[in-house]
């Protein structure tokens, strides 16, 4: 298999930057791709790329038994989890809550800044690769080391927006001392397979905090949304994505960035309509992750989409422990009163990520037949044998549509009336195909219970 031919060109490269570590040739660099997305280039295209770089993807076509899915990669890395269920991975426990230090700095409850800081308090580990601000001319926010608690507070709240590891990977080994990093599944998954094949730094990389991920956005999200709040032409820097209404649901958060005389401008995310469910901007290769609540991480941290949680725009995390590291770490902050937190049951943390689970989990096979057809090889899968209604294939077959035109007319145009415009049908389209399927399962699940 090769890296160019079987992920990259068939549009299955999620960013990560682990092959540009694992490339002992030294012939990659990360580069953004027409699309507004991170991937890897060639620095010379007459010199070779090593070929073991494709053993270090998160979407190699053809992974090596050991290392075949999540499960089998657990099954070296979370060795002490009591419990496994086929939605959520291995773990010890479910919980719920917020910290009370960084909640109302954070996006969510604040649970990923606390960890940060106790693992850099506790020693744990030495640094913390984080996503941070940068003054990069070519990002805003870029994976940074940070060495210190008090650095913590820089490096808090949710990123929509492409990311690379690629200097941690060409950097982990001459690093002193051990690491942690925050990431999202398909991030980690690509650490756990670097530590495989690369057991001399295997110990380095003491914990990983992994963020549940709904799909990683291009770069033209935050242009489109800067765009909505009336600044043309990309002329907007320190995008944020989740600004809290602290007196309204958790869910109604605005987008908020600068213009380049510094003046803030920001618009409500109910304003701009539905970016997630419909796949606006999304990365390809999220369509064929069936990685939901980021399985290889020692502790998965997301949104409490869940009632009473989602009425509190404070924000509450769900939490997965799955090392015994992850679950004393909580345990120590709800005995200190620093945490907020409490045990959640399975079923509730489950019905907080339905929507994924729904359209990651349960339409998985639909999508890879569909992607056959196209001549892409998906690496193996967990949930590629369900089957789905003759109504959820024709929302999935929308979705994807309308991801692959947002990202065709966005490069296009970069105007957000114009895009609105163009747009506006599939979406309204899509709004009536997902009724009819709610509609239709809701009728179902009636019948189910007589
Ligand atoms: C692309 C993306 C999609 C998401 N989709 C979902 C979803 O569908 N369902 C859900 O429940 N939760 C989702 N989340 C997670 C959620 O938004 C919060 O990040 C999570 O609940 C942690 O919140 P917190 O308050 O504990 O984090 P904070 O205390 O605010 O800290 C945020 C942490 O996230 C890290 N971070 C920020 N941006 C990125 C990034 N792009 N990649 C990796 N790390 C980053 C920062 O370094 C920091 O350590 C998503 C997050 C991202 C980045």
């Amino acid at each position: 298999m090769d890296l160019f031919k079987n992920v990259i060109e068939k549009d299955l490269c999620i960013g990560c930057g682990a092959c540009v570590g694992q490339d002992r040739l030294g012939n990659l660099k990360m580069e953004w791709n027409d699309f507004g997305f991170l991937v890897p280039k060639r620095e010379s295209l007459s010199k070779r790329v090593d070929n073991s770089a494709i053993k270090v993807c998160p979407f190699n076509p053809s992974p090596e038994n050991e290392v075949r899915t999540e499960n089998e990669l657990a099954d070296l890395f979370l060795t002490g989890a009591p419990n496994f269920h086929p939605k959520i991975g291995k773990y010890y426990d479910t919980y719920v809550g917020y910290s009370n230090e960084f909640r109302l700095t954070s996006s969510s409850g604040g649970l990923a800044s606390y960890i940060v800081k106790e693992l850099l308090m506790k020693g744990i580990v030495d640094a913390v690769y984080v996503v941070k601000e940068t003054i990069s001319e070519k990002y805003h926010y870029e994976y940074t080391p940070i060495f210190s608690p008090n650095e913590v507070l820089s490096s808090s709240e949710t990123k929509y927006y492409p990311v690379t590891l690629s200097n941690f990977f060409k950097e982990l080994s001459t690093i002193n001392g051990k690491v942690a990093v925050v990431g999202v599944a398909c991030f980690v998954k690509a650490i756990r397979l670097f530590q495989h094949y690369n057991p001399e730094i295997k110990d380095k990389v003491a914990f990983l905090i992994g963020i549940i991920c709904g799909g990683v956005k291009s770069s033209f999200f935050a242009e489109y949304l800067s765009a909505k709040t009336g600044i043309e032409n990309n002329n907007y820097t320190n995008p944020q994505f989740r600004i809290k209404d602290l007196s309204s649901t958790a869910s109604d958060y605005s987008y908020r960035c600068k213009d380049l005389k510094g003046t803030h401008h920001s618009i409500k995310m109910s304003a701009v309509g539905d970016m997630w469910g419909t796949g606006i901007f999304k990365n390809n290769a999220c369509d064929f992750c069936d990685d939901v609540t980021t399985e290889l991480a020692d502790i998965s941290l997301g949104d409490a989409w869940l009632k009473p949680y989602v009425k509190d725009g404070r924000g509450t995390n769900v939490i997965v422990t799955r090392s015994q590291i992850a679950d004393e770490l909580i345990k120590s902050g709800i005995a200190s009163k620093e945490l907020s937190v409490e045990q959640l049951t399975l079923a509730a943390f489950l019905s907080s990520q339905q929507g994924s689970f729904n359209h990651r989990h349960n339409a998985l096979g639909y999508r890879i037949k569909k992607a056959e057809n196209y001549d892409r090889t998906i690496p193996p899968k967990r949930h590629d044998k369900e089957k789905i209604s003759f109504d959820f294939k024709y929302v999935q077959d929308k979705r994807m549509k309308i991801r692959m035109n947002s990202l065709l007319l966005w490069k296009k145009t970069k105007s957000a009336e114009f895009f609105d415009n163009e747009m506006s049908k599939d979406l309204t389209n899509l709004k009536r195909l997902t009724k009819i399927y709610h509609h239709c399962r809701a009728f179902k699940n009636k019948l189910l219970k007589l």
